[in-house]
């Protein structure tokens, strides 16, 4: 066939492990036979940051806020034993984190449903969508221990240092203790509430978000302002679209998510979204089938795979052993990007050619063939589910594409 032409070229950023194996096979396999593939290539491999003292990864954050999409494989981020293993000069920092912070973006994970791949709560037949307010609360908190007899405050000076507010946290006078101070910036919540509620009017979601706010009168109180002042920007438009925005309290939206057939974006709280993304993930089954896209409030994108690098079956792959590993999420990240590039260049082929390559991997997997993390999910009438090694899944997908 004549290969699909691109205009305008996807950032893609290359990553570690058994994810750089699967990288490549994606391209050479289900996708380089059918698309004139326009990217400009950045090597997040931890040994090409640390050649360049993780300039690299800056620079592709930067392509990505000019070009407007990129896709990213799964990277290392350093801890003492890579410090090692890589031999490094620093231990880099989180290269999600730096492209976050430099995109300002949210995270939002969805899961990919097949059926006969059942999720843990029954009731879910649509993905839920959680986006996390990636900023602030207790990930950059000032903690500390109080001994008995101290009396801790939180204390607010003015740009001159002056003292202008003063309230007591605690007295211990009955005995030791801890104590923690912790805060967010409007500016943030309200980039979060755009990012928010421009994704479900593109994705076509209703939208919860929640907080404690009958705890957290101030604090919380004022992220459900922020919300319902963004929110007045988008009313008519999630109206004419006939969707709905509710907020409501943390425990009540668990409840709701819980019973819901799924089919909402869910927006949480730094600390809610780092839990509840980690319990809807696993309800939905496997790790394998979940992608995410960092979406910044100036429409910028970048899809990737929820899990990491998949180091146990790089280990093994390196020793010569077959691997079987789920390559599902990061061909979604690849599908994502085409049809966005697709949507935004008006490149219909690239649009049609993205979805198509989702219905195969889902056809692949209905149809009984996939990798070996999904045979114990697996149940479907009539079918016994074959287990298939990395690059045979690929192929598989291939041959119905
Ligand atoms: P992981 O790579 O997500 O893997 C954890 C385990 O989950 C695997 O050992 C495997 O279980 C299962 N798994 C995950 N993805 C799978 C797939 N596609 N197919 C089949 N099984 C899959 O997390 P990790 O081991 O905690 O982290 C490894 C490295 O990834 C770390 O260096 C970390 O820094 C990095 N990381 C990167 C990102 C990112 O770039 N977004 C995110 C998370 C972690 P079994 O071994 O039981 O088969
Ligand atoms: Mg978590």
């Amino acid at each position: 066939m004549e290969k699909i032409r691109m205009t305008t070229p996807l950032v893609e950023m290359d990553g570690d492990e058994m994810t750089r194996i699967l990288w490549k096979k994606i391209k050479e396999i289900l996708i380089l036979p059918y698309v004139d593939l326009k990217t400009e290539y950045y090597d997040l491999g931890l040994k090409h940051r640390d050649e360049t003292e993780d300039a690299v990864t800056a620079e592709s954050a930067l392509a990505a806020k000019k070009y407007g999409v990129a896709v990213k494989c799964a990277t290392i981020t350093p801890n003492a034993q890579r410090m090692s293993e890589y031999n490094l000069k620093k231990m880099w920092k989180s290269p999600n984190g730096t492209i976050r912070r430099i995109l300002d973006g949210t995270v939002f994970r969805a899961p990919i449903l097949c059926k006969g791949i059942l999720p843990y709560v029954p009731g879910w037949k649509k993905p839920i969508v959680l986006a996390r307010h990636a900023y602030g609360d207790v990930y950059s908190a000032a903690d500390g221990v109080a001994a008995a007899g101290e009396k801790v405050y939180l204390v607010t000076e003015d740009a001159q240092g002056k003292e202008i507010r003063r309230a007591l946290v605690h007295d211990f006078k009955d005995g030791a203790g801890v104590v923690q101070g912790m805060h967010n910036c409007d500016g943030s919540i309200r980039s979060f509430a755009h990012s928010c509620f421009r994704f479900a009017l593109e994705e076509n979601l209703p939208m919860i978000f929640a907080t404690k706010d009958t705890i957290s009168k101030v604090y919380d109180g004022r992220f459900k302002e922020i919300f319902a002042e963004t929110y007045t920007e988008y009313e008519k438009a999630f109206e004419e679209k006939g969707l709905w925005y509710l907020y409501t309290l943390i425990d009540d939206a668990v409840a709701r998510v819980t019973r819901s057939e799924g089919g909402l974006l869910w927006a949480c709280k730094n600390y809610d979204g780092d839990v509840m993304s980690d319990m809807v993930a696993t309800a939905y089954g496997s790790l394998g089938m979940m992608s995410s896209v960092l979406v910044s409030p100036d429409g910028k994108y970048e899809y990737e795979a929820a899990h990491g690098t998949v180091t146990r079956h790089y280990y093994k792959h390196l020793k010569g052993e077959e691997t079987s590993t789920n390559s599902v999420a990061t061909i979604f990240a690849w599908t994502g990007a085409l049809k966005k590039r697709g949507e935004l260049d008006g490149n219909d082929a690239l649009v049609a050619f993205a979805r198509n390559l989702e219905r195969a991997t889902v056809a692949t997997i209905e149809e009984g063939e996939m990798t070996g993390d999904l045979i114990p999910l697996f149940r479907a009438e009539g079918i016994t589910p074959k287990k298939l090694n990395s690059e045979a899944f690929l192929h598989a997908v291939a041959a119905r594409l």
